[in-house]
């Protein structure tokens, strides 16, 4: 049996699990409400931090919610309404900041949710952001490209109202990408007169983006992964890695796993996914998934199904496609020693409390996917100034931020024997309810 890192630094035999704190007893009932959960995440913290009742009312509340119907003329000479929103949770430490998310499953609830753990994330980064997200409800596969440019010109004009890169900056999310942010970046700049790189982040180089920017999300985590394979004694070399989800933050994710030396023997999309014991060649699967789409019928190692990767016996276990992936159903079968969430909300509280009991090591959302939105701040500060940095310059400074946010969220959970999400929340929501209880409430 392989040895775990305890709460408190102790190693000891995997399985055994970690004390509960009095604030972690008991398993909160389960949702599969991203809201909710993100509602329940944050009340576990305040409780902890004896928060100002009123500060905790505040955080509870997104401050803005602007949600528009809007007419796309199709190819076809139809008219459709789609229906878009943007959410901003809190700007108390700086301009919000969030991506923009083309699904058909999305909505509000999901958008506030997100909303709000961006605001945790850039706190815990400790980056000048507030939290926001943005959303439109369709399906970007069944969209023409023209539809699609169409769409996001159209909503970005709706919600021109309340972006802007003193106010709330859009960056890419679930369904969209660095052409979406071009468009966006376009249509603002064309309603102003004057171009405006840095009303949004993660836009093509060409036109403002920053070197770094799109390998951010995928090579953040491997980052925070190597951080806690020192701690378990385990080496990149041959460590068994599982990613769920094959776009932005997984398929680099799994790139970057690979090129490290680690094996990575299962990714999944949406589809499927394909598995092979011995590691799977990566950089030939992102060949044909760039070529064919799915990867459930690609030719190399056997079919596997997203949700069924989720249960192997892997040293390292990276969610990285939607929300709500480990629940109160398979939290008892998860075998990884560690999950580092690359995905936004992927385990329910309830199944946090499982993993946890289970011993299995779990590093949030929160702090684990931060690394895009880090360099989606060098890329707003490098418009901003007009002036760029290399690639290896914007890698190693992200990099050190990761590795320094890893550091602090760990040494907090060892002090207060507290699991790394909540730890992470103590440092994030504590930031956000000083810079709110510093700033005052207006007038
Ligand atoms: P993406 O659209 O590029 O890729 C999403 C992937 O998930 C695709 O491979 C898709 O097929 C797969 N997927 C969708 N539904 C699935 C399902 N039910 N089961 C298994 N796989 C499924 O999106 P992305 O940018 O990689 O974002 C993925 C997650 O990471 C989201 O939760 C997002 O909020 C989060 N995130 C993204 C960024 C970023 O920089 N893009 C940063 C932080 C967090």
């Amino acid at each position: 049996m392989s040895t775990s890192v305890h709460a408190n630094g102790v190693h000891r035999k995997h399985r055994e699990p970690l004390p509960d704190a009095p604030e972690q007893i008991g398993a909160p009932p389960e949702s599969s409400n991203p809201y909710k959960n993100a509602l329940e995440q944050l009340d576990i913290a305040a409780q902890y931090l004896n928060l100002d009742p009123g500060i905790h009312e505040v955080l509870k509340h997104p401050e803005r919610e602007l949600t528009v119907n809007f007419p796309v003329k199709m190819e076809n000479g139809t008219t459709r309404v789609f229906t878009g929103y943007r959410v901003q949770h809190n700007i108390a430490r700086g301009p919000s900041k969030g991506g923009l998310r083309y699904s058909p499953r999305t909505d509000l609830d999901e958008v506030r949710a997100l909303a709000m753990w961006m605001t945790w994330k850039c706190a815990i980064v400790n980056i000048p952001f507030g939290g926001a997200k943005g959303g439109v409800v369709c399906d970007p596969r069944a969209l023409t490209p023209l539809e699609l440019e169409r769409l996001t010109r159209r909503y970005a004009s709706e919600i021109s109202i309340v972006i802007g890169e003193h106010t709330d900056i859009p960056a890419p999310d679930m369904g969209t990408n660095a052409q979406t942010m071009a468009w966006v970046m376009d249509t603002i700049s064309m309603a102003r007169g004057h171009t405006a790189p840095a009303v949004v982040t993660g836009k093509p180089i060409a036109i403002g983006g920053s070197e770094g920017r799109s390998d951010a999300t995928g090579r953040g985590i491997v980052c925070i992964a190597l951080e806690v394979i020192k701690e378990f004694g385990l080496k990149m070399d041959g460590l068994r890695v599982a990613v769920q989800g094959f776009g932005n933050v997984g398929g680099v994710a799994a790139r970057i796993f690979h090129e490290a030396g680690a094996k990575v023997v299962a990714v999944s999309d949406a589809l499927g996914g394909r598995y092979d014991e011995n590691g799977l060649d990566i950089p030939r699967l992102i060949q044909y998934a760039n070529r064919d789409g799915s990867l459930s019928e690609q030719p190399i190692g056997e079919a596997i199904g997203a949700k069924e990767l989720l249960e192997l016996d892997v040293d390292v276990l990276v969610p990285a496609a939607i929300e709500n992936q480990i629940t109160a159903e398979n939290a008892a079968r998860i075998k990884a020693k560690i999950v580092i969430e690359g995905a936004n909300g992927p385990t329910t509280p309830t199944a946090d409390h499982i993993l946890r009991e289970r011993g299995i090591f779990l590093v949030p959302d929160v702090l684990a996917n931060a690394g895009g939105v880090v360099v989606s701040y060098f890329e707003w500060v490098q418009d901003l100034q007009c002036f760029f940095w290399d690639e290896a310059e914007v890698n190693e400074k992200m990099q050190a931020i990761m590795r320094r946010s890893y550091r602090d969220v760990r040494q907090m959970s060892l002090d207060k024997k507290v699991d790394m999400r909540l730890a992470a929340y103590l440092i994030g929501v504590k930031r956000v309810a000083d810079a709110a209880l510093i700033r005052g409430i207006f007038p």
